[in-house]
């Protein structure tokens, strides 16, 4: 099946009981059983739930993976994959990427005795550079959120699973790659494809798609893995309600028609601003002269809605100004929903990354970021044309 089809069918059955075609919302917390031990694949919500179920299969199916496994929101699902980790164990992960899966590093699993080591993973040779006997994981984003560089997904895996990487290892003790795929989302983009082992989404973004719940999942092929993350799923315990399963369910059926209005609007916003005499360097991978636009295009099948921009009087004030001056664009955190959101990383985002690293980073103070929703791209243009003055 292609990815239209899989969106809308995969691992969606009619309703046994009812012929329901809409998934049910199973909102119970138990499950009776005929005799102790025998029951119908269901014992307790926590473990497991009808809903959840056909929300992991059908994930799983457009990731092009084997298993899934949703969690209750997008740093719940992060939190799983480190907790595959012991005390000792390095991580090397990107040096630009989502401010809340930096703060669970470096504040919670840095606690635990996890170290981890941010690099530039635009040039891969930093990450060869970083392992040892220790590396147990890559963490990395592609876009990076927010300024949208671009990492060799299938570059970055070949490093992982090189002998070279890892002379003394077992295949069991490869270098995992995880690859948080929430800004390409699984129409854009397939990491499991590319030789990476686990996929993360902040299903809260496009996959749910309309700003209406906190989700997060996972997506592998390897058996042994997903055990080990179910284990973690049941164990910890952060797993999302019935309800919200429902909506992404409901969000994935129209993800391939979002996104392609996400990348048409998103083109017609970034080329908009990139000739605006007042605005100075705009971050979107679609233009060809971004230094990653030839992977882009290799393992991209569009640029989507994201990008972010400075502008030529490089000055927070007069950021902040155009923040608060937008009426179509909200200002708010998140991104990926219908409605077009402007942010400012530095304060909201990413303002959990101290601001000197930031600013090593590329993160300026005066750094908008736009997510380009689903309204008419003259009437965005127009409201970027009033606020920007
Ligand atoms: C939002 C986001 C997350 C965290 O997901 P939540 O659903 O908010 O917990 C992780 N990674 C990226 C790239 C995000 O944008």
């Amino acid at each position: 099946m292609k990815l239209s089809t899989k969106l809308i069918h995969a691992g969606i059955e009619p309703d046994p009981s009812t012929g329901a075609i809409m998934t049910p919302i199973y909102q119970t917390s138990t499950y009776v059983q005929s005799a102790p031990g025998k029951h119908k694949g269901y014992e307790y919500a926590r473990s497991q739930n009808p809903t959840r179920k056909v929300l992991e299969t059908a994930m799983a199916h457009i990731e092009n993976g084997r298993h899934g496994l949703c969690f209750a929101s997008g740093v719940a699902a992060t939190d799983a994959v480190l907790r595959l980790l012991s005390p000792g164990d390095e991580v090397i992960a990107a040096n630009d990427m989502y401010g809340g899966t930096y703060r669970l590093f470096t504040k919670i699993f840095e606690k635990s005795g996890i170290r981890f080591h941010f690099v530039d993973m635009q040039d891969t040779a930093h990450i060869s550079s970083q392992i040892n006997a220790q590396t147990k994981l890559i963490w990395l984003e592609t876009p990076t959120n927010p300024l949208m560089n671009i990492v060799d997904i299938a570059a970055v895996a070949a490093i992982a699973g090189s002998p070279s990487s890892s002379p003394s290892r077992s295949p069991a003790q490869k270098i995992l790659v995880c690859v948080d795929n929430t800004f390409a989302s699984p129409y854009l983009q397939n990491p499991l494809d590319l030789g990476a082992d686990i996929v993360l989404h902040s299903a809260t973004k496009y996959l749910g798609g309309h700003s209406d719940t906190i989700h997060g999942a996972l997506v592998m092929n390897d058996d042994e893995l997903r055990e080990k993350l179910y284990f973690i799923q049941k164990s910890c315990g952060a797993v999302p309600g019935p309800q919200d399963c429902f909506l992404v369910l409901r969000g994935l059926k129209t993800l391939h028609v979002r996104m392609d209005r996400h990348c048409t609007n998103g083109e017609a916003i970034a080329r908009y601003l990139r000739q605006h005499p007042k605005v100075g360097k705009v971050y979107w991978c679609g233009f060809e002269d971004h230094p990653g636009y030839a992977i882009a295009k290799k393992q991209m099948r569009g640029f989507g809605g994201m990008m972010s921009f400075t502008l030529k009087d490089d000055s927070l004030p007069t950021a902040i100004k155009l923040l608060s001056s937008t009426k179509l664009f909200a200002l708010a955190e998140s991104l990926g929903g219908v409605e077009s959101l402007i942010n400012h990383p530095a304060s909201m985002t990413h303002a959990s990354i101290p601001r000197e690293e930031r600013i090593r980073n590329g993160l300026s103070d005066s750094l908008i970021r736009l997510s380009v929703g689903l309204e008419d791209a003259g009437d965005l243009i127009e409201d970027l044309e009033q606020a920007i003055g």
